[in-house]
């Protein structure tokens, strides 16, 4: 199973949004087909695919279908129950394994695993009983203000509640249902940043330049490339990357996202599939973060490619952007258009606040400096929040 290649045949992918879509249009674009598993009839990959199951994850006869028909099944969100990946990997290939996608889908396990490689995580501590509140000894563990995470289904920042000390700490527990979670200390943060990769089935990396991203209220606000120095820091990044991916044995494309704080790394999380903050290489790269996970995930090797535009930026669009004065109404895209600006909407049908909608990306043309690409991402974001 290890080495073969696919060159042809039907690629299965659970979960239909937008990382789905795209992933589904690299696949379509070398000649596969696809066929999206996800229980909404008007998913945005769906939409496209070869094939659209709609079907609940769980469904046997819906995964037998795809036993059935493809060559292999992968993922777009780590909230796939790990039962039904275990299922598919008895007759299937599943890429990445069940395994690195049940480490990812569960803080506990997750922290726990980047604790035995060696990997720099912040200070924290499982909270899965009231008891174990009771127990904490605030003296000796800092970890107010903190952030209570619910250990599986987070993203965007959901399932998240800050808290500053025990009583806020056991009231925020009790609104999750007592499930298990993390607490995490709150850190200082000077910045965050994410690497993407490829691993091929043989260990052969590509690695996208280090990417810096803000966030508003815990969702992706703005990515850019980094441009930290590739020889010092740059270098750090990545090496904790493909030590994670390594030791994950991991076939596909990852990203892994890091806080710096006071000076220090931090590894914050994996995301065992592309990431939001790799969506400039869509605009800015020859080969994409979704082409190199269709080349890797069929058993060929990632396409060694440089950045072609190196001082590349994204916008993300939530569907606040709707609505703006109390109204639902259409953004007026038409005003941003101009040299390296590209509009991305995913074909979402309704928008809702805090749902990601689409992007933009923002290429840095020749001559143009970090500082003026960040400059017009925000003369973009102006234009839209005003008209
Ligand atoms: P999600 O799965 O929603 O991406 P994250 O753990 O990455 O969850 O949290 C979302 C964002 O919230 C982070 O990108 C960061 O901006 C903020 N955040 C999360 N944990 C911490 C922390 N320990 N200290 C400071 N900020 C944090
Ligand atoms: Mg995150």
């Amino acid at each position: 199973m290890g080495k073969t290649v696919i060159t042809m045949g039907t690629l299965g992918i659970l979960g239909g949004g937008q990382l789905g879509r795209f992933f589904t249009i690299a696949a379509q674009k070398m000649g596969y087909s696809v066929v999206v598993l996800d229980p909404d009839d008007k998913s945005p990959a769906g939409k496209i695919a070869n094939k659209h199951i709609c079907k609940p994850y769980d469904d046997l006869e819906a995964l037998d279908q795809l036993k059935d028909i493809c060559s292999l099944v992968t993922t777009e969100f780590e909230n796939i129950p790990s039962e039904t990946l275990r299922y598919l990997e008895k007759d299937i290939i599943v890429r990445p394994s069940s395994k690195a996608i049940s480490i990812a889908q569960n803080r506990i396990k997750e922290k726990d695993f980047l604790e035995k490689c060696g990997m720099p995580v912040g200070t924290y501590v499982v909270i899965d009983t009231l008891e174990s509140i009771s127990k904490l000894d605030s003296n000796k563990v800092l970890i107010f203000p903190g952030i209570l995470k619910k250990a599986e289904f987070g993203y965007d920042g959901k399932g998240q509640i800050h808290v500053n000390n025990k009583a806020e700490l056991e009231a925020a527990f009790i609104a999750f249902n007592s499930v298990p979670c993390t607490l995490e200390l709150k850190l200082d943060l000077d910045g965050e940043f994410s690497v993407v990769l490829a691993r091929s089935v043989d260990a052969q990396f590509v690695v996208y330049p280090v990417i810096r991203n803000h966030h508003e209220a815990g969702i992706l606000d703005v990515s850019f490339i980094s441009g930290i120095d590739p020889e010092g820091e740059q270098g750090a990044y990545i090496s904790l990357a493909k030590k994670v991916a390594n030791e994950l044995s991991y076939i596909g494309v990852m990203a892994v996202e890091f806080f710096m704080s006071q000076g220090d790394i931090f590894v914050n999380e994996i995301a065992p599939r592309p990431h939001n903050s790799g969506h400039f290489s869509i605009d800015a790269c020859g080969y994409n973060q979704f082409d190199q996970q269709v080349l890797t995930l069929t058993g060929n090797n990632p396409r060694k490619e440089a950045t072609q535009f190196p001082k590349s930026a994204m916008l993300n669009i939530l569907g606040d952007l709707w609505f703006r004065g109390g109204l639902l109404r259409e953004p007026k895209f038409e005003m941003i258009a101009g040299p390296g600006v590209t509009l991305h909407l995913y074909g979402k049908d309704q928008p809702r606040k805090g749902r990601k909608m689409g992007h933009i990306t923002i290429l840095g043309l020749l001559g143009q400096t970090g500082e003026e690409v960040l400059q017009r991402v925000e003369e973009v974001r102006k234009i839209l929040l005003e008209n």
